[in-house]
């Protein structure tokens, strides 16, 4: 594995399992940091059932029950539900957590070494490290992020194109600070004043934890400037509605790509594969990646086991992979990319949306359910649809009779 966040834990714990040697290459020595707003699906419990006890033990895990919703035109609707909804905790502890689980089950790890590239040698893979080292392997796992290493020299990617990129910001400051008045409930604006991005506001533990992103050929040609600008800004326009209390703090401020144009078109190649933001899984809608960077990990580590078991690590082989991440999150991360052009080229749709949930209990928390992942949009589309259109009738009626 190149790479030891979430993706590459995963994969390095599924070989691990699998009586495969596997060894994590990482060039930051853990716990190391992640620019990240540090939320993920409740659901990462009964995905990885495995690894709840462990994460509950090691990790600050805070839980969230109602969502605040706003729409570019400043609507807002506030979605509960009968248990939590979501869950935030800090990179620095998830990561750290997941790596140690894949090492306590037998994965090798080596720290602060920096891939350069990849090389095809008779049986195998020889990947070239900064300090001049060489591993030899039968795989390659790319679990090294957006700006992957092992995506372009397989000749998958020459890169994410700014198209297929946004800019996103978080700050994670402590309690004493910046505090939420409701703590167990998360902000989200989708279509930030009406511009292809997002502003987030997460309570945590221990502190807060807030950002924008934005698309970034958006963000060159029309914001520019320095990123903390536009962060902090959003926290002040929230401080000043009562969402937040405090203020930013710039020392813990950081900021990071992501890519939000859905998956690769081919995330194998001979003798590699590539899970996480190196294969571009991130919901593209709503910013959201550990999840699916947990996903495509170990189901990148489970084909490369068996590859490495039958001793066939050809592509036609590996691309098995494909097929089954396909199978479990390709409707979802199609459908986000869909949901995420519609919602930023047509901010008065958000407006809408949130105007009809308002009107509707049901619908508030349906869409809350789809935005965090606890439900499918598939599955819920119609009865989706006929409520918004019958609350979208109510809400004129109503206005009319004013
Ligand atoms: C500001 C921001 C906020 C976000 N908020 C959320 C959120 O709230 N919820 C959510 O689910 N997602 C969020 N995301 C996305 C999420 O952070 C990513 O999708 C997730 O980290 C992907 O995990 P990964 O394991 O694929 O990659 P990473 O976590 O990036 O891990 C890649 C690892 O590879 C290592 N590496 C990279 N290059 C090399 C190299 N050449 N050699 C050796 N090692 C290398 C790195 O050191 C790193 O440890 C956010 C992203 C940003 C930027």
């Amino acid at each position: 594995m190149v790479g030891g966040g979430p993706a590459g834990a995963l994969a390095a714990l599924a070989l691990a399992r699998r009586g495969v040697d596997a060894l994590v290459l990482d060039k930051k020595r853990f716990p190391r940091d992640k620019p990240c707003g540090g939320g993920i699906r409740y659901g990462v419990y009964r995905r990885f059932p495995d690894l709840a006890a462990h994460l509950r033990a090691k990790v600050a895990i805070h839980e969230i029950r109602r969502v605040l919703m706003e729409s570019p035109g400043g609507h807002s609707v506030v979605a509960s539900g009968d248990g939590p909804f979501y869950l935030t905790l800090r990179r620095t502890e998830l990561d750290a957590a997941l790596l140690e689980r894949a090492r306590a089950e037998g994965a090798r790890v080596e720290q602060a070494v920096r891939v350069t590239g990849l090389e095809h040698v008779a049986g195998g893979l020889v990947v070239r490290c900064v300090d001049g080292r060489a591993f030899t392997g039968r795989v390659v796992i790319g679990a090294d992020g957006v700006n992957s290493v092992v995506a372009r020299a397989a000749g998958l990617t020459p890169g994410f194109a700014d198209a297929t990129l946004a800019i996103d910001t978080m700050e994670e400051t402590p309690l004493a600070e910046l505090s939420m008045p409701e703590p167990d409930m998360m902000y989200v604006a989708y279509g930030y004043k009406g511009w292809p991005g997002y502003g987030y506001v997460f309570p945590k533990r221990d502190c807060v934890d807030f950002g924008v992103g934005f698309l970034v050929p958006f963000y060159k040609r029309v914001l520019a400037g320095p990123p903390y600008a536009h962060h902090a800004r959003f926290l002040a326009e929230a401080a000043a509605r009562g969402v937040v209390r405090g203020r930013s703090n710039p020392d813990n401020f950081k900021a990071y790509r992501l890519p939000l144009g859905g998956p690769l078109p081919r995330t194998w190649a001979d003798r590699v594969l590539v899970c996480g933001d190196a294969g571009g899984f991130v919901n593209a809608y709503t910013g959201e990646g550990i999840y699916h960077a947990m996903v495509t990990g170990r189901h990148a580590g489970e084909v490369a086991a068996d590859a490495v078991t039958i001793g066939d690590c050809s592509a036609a082989r590996l691309a098995e992979y494909e097929r089954r991440w396909r199978e479990e999150i390709g409707e979802e991360l199609t459908d986000s990319v869909r949901i995420q052009r519609r919602l930023f080229a047509n901010p008065a749709l958000a407006d809408a949306i949130i105007a009809a949930a308002a009107v509707d209990a049901r619908l508030c928390r349906l869409f809350a359910l789809v935005a965090l992942g606890e439900a499918s949009l598939r599955r819920h589309r119609l009865e989706m649809a006929w409520r918004f259109f019958l609350a979208r009738l109510r809400a004129r009626w109503r206005r009319k009779r004013a």
